[in-house]
């Protein structure tokens, strides 16, 4: 049996090999738990474990947020976010044998995957999501229904990192992950959110639709069959007894639906005493206090995200960039623009003799390389290396990246022995140019050049360029 050593000073247990780090109220500096196998959270008090819950999951640094964490005592969490985000419970320190082999599982998938420095906030949070994912073996990400939440609404691993009046955010990202192909997504629900801040905890009310008080009184109106007589109950109604008479003919009401029916009802404003059979329905927002018609509000899908197989790996290898942030480096164009114009490049093609060529750069090792720089020193280099392939091609041809790692250029009329005598001289222009910005970095970059065939699609001409990319 390995022993177990518990250090009261420094709050941390060991055993089996493994060092677990005690958090209770009283020790709460999050940093330590990078130099730990795991976290142990001393569970006595729900606020405390969601904070620092919270805190653990919502931290930048992958060494933290994916750390395997337990809760001590096992009280029965009934906070859903907190039930997500921990990986089981102990009910005393000397049952700590039977997670280590959860430990064990999560550090060594930990160990399996790469970390990048995404190029921009998006992709930062889309990495950090399928990582967890991975680490956990999540296959899907559940929305939860949670109080705590601005949008009703809670994605876990992802929402925790915003705060209150960002949460919607999250919601973008995951439209933005989906867009990239990184998940799948099924409709689950619809929520409405604020149209001025995006919050989704609202006050429903009827309201008088002159004045918008939703201070009112409604009475039933009543129809009298005999005399055709039509007005609010208190018409009928008589200080003696609970019967009702009729003020025009003066005869007693009998039963509703042989003399009598009540065809609708009849709201009296109190505070501008205006009578109308039609509420307006407004929503008060809780966060902002903006009092809107619900047809304003926002409504927005609430789905369920699957990881797909190209997730799976985009979570191993590190998610540098959406297409967005490589579409925002100047002079080049959408991949799907790309496209577009090299199927007008084939077609021309097939009326004319000569040859047309597309090129590609691919850099082989990215996440070794992203991973020492900065997003805004990785979005400097990019435009570097445009700069460069810029300068030593012609203004008609085309550049774009197919990927953070992949630029696709066309070389049209000229032959391809000269294209590949070009883009060998630009591949080694590019290398002095990381030699003498990225003095620590080795980079190393293939090419590849393909001569356009009028009888292949622009799909085909693609999958020939870079099937043989590492
Ligand atoms: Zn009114
Ligand atoms: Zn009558
Ligand atoms: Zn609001």
């Amino acid at each position: 049996m390995p022993e177990l050593k518990v250090n009261k000073e420094e709050s941390t247990v060991e055993y089996a090999g493994f060092s677990f780090l005690l958090l209770t109220d009283l020790n709460l500096d999050v940093e330590k738990v990078g130099f730990h196998s795991a976290v142990i959270i001393d569970g006595h008090d729900r606020s405390f474990i969601r904070q620092i819950v919270r805190r653990i999951r919502s931290h930048n640094s992958p060494d933290i947020y994916l750390k395997p964490v337990f809760i001590l005592k096992g009280i029965n969490i009934i906070d859903p976010m907190v039930n997500k985000l921990v990986d089981g419970t102990l009910f005393s320190l000397e049952q700590i044998e039977l997670i280590i082999p959860e430990v064990e599982r999560i550090l060594t998938k930990t160990g399996e995957l790469h970390f990048t420095n995404s190029l921009s906030f998006e992709a930062q949070m889309i990495e950090k999501v399928i990582s967890y994912m991975f680490t956990c073996e999540i296959q899907d990400l559940d929305p939860i229904p949670y109080i705590y939440s601005a949008n009703n609404y809670y994605y876990p691993i992802l929402s925790v990192n915003f705060n209150h009046k960002d949460e919607h955010m999250a919601l973008d990202i995951l439209e933005i992950a989906e867009r990239e192909g990184v998940f799948d997504s099924s409709y689950v629900d619809k929520v409405y959110l604020c149209s001025g801040c995006q919050n989704g905890q609202l006050s429903y009310r009827e309201v008088c639709p002159k004045c918008g008080s939703s201070h009112s009184t409604t009475e039933d109106i009543i129809h009298h069959f005999p005399c055709a007589y039509v007005g609010p109950l208190s018409d009928f109604t008589n200080e003696i007894d609970d019967q009702l008479d009729c003020p025009k003919c003066n005869k007693r009401l009998r039963h509703i639906g042989v003399d009598y029916d009540k065809p609708s009802v009849l709201h009296e404003c109190k505070a501008c005493d205006h009578k109308f059979q039609d509420f307006n329905v407004k929503a008060k927002c809780l966060a902002c206090g903006q009092d809107s018609l619900v047809e304003q509000l926002k409504g927005r899908e609430i789905r369920k995200y699957s990881l797909t197989k190209k997730g799976q790996i985009a979570a191993i290898n590190g998610f540098v960039s959406t297409s967005k942030d490589i579409e925002e480096i100047i002079g080049t164009v959408k991949f799907d623009t790309f496209l577009t114009m090299l199927k007008y490049e084939i077609e021309r093609l097939k009326q004319t003799e000569g040859a047309s060529n597309i090129c590609a750069i691919h850099l082989s090792n990215p996440s070794q390389l992203y991973s020492k720089m900065g997003s805004e020193v990785q979005k400097v280099l990019l435009k570097d290396l445009v700069k460069v392939i810029r300068s030593n091609i012609r203004t008609s041809d085309i550049i774009s990246f197919q990927s953070s790692s992949t630029i696709v250029l066309s070389m049209n009329e000229i032959p391809t022995r000269i294209a590949n005598k070009i883009l060998t001289e630009i591949v080694e222009m590019l290398k002095r140019l990381i030699a003498t910005s990225f003095k620590d970095i080795s980079v190393e970059f293939e090419m590849e050049v393909v001569k356009l065939d009028y009888k292949l699609s622009p799909q085909l001409h693609i999958q020939q360029l870079t099937k043989n990319f590492g």
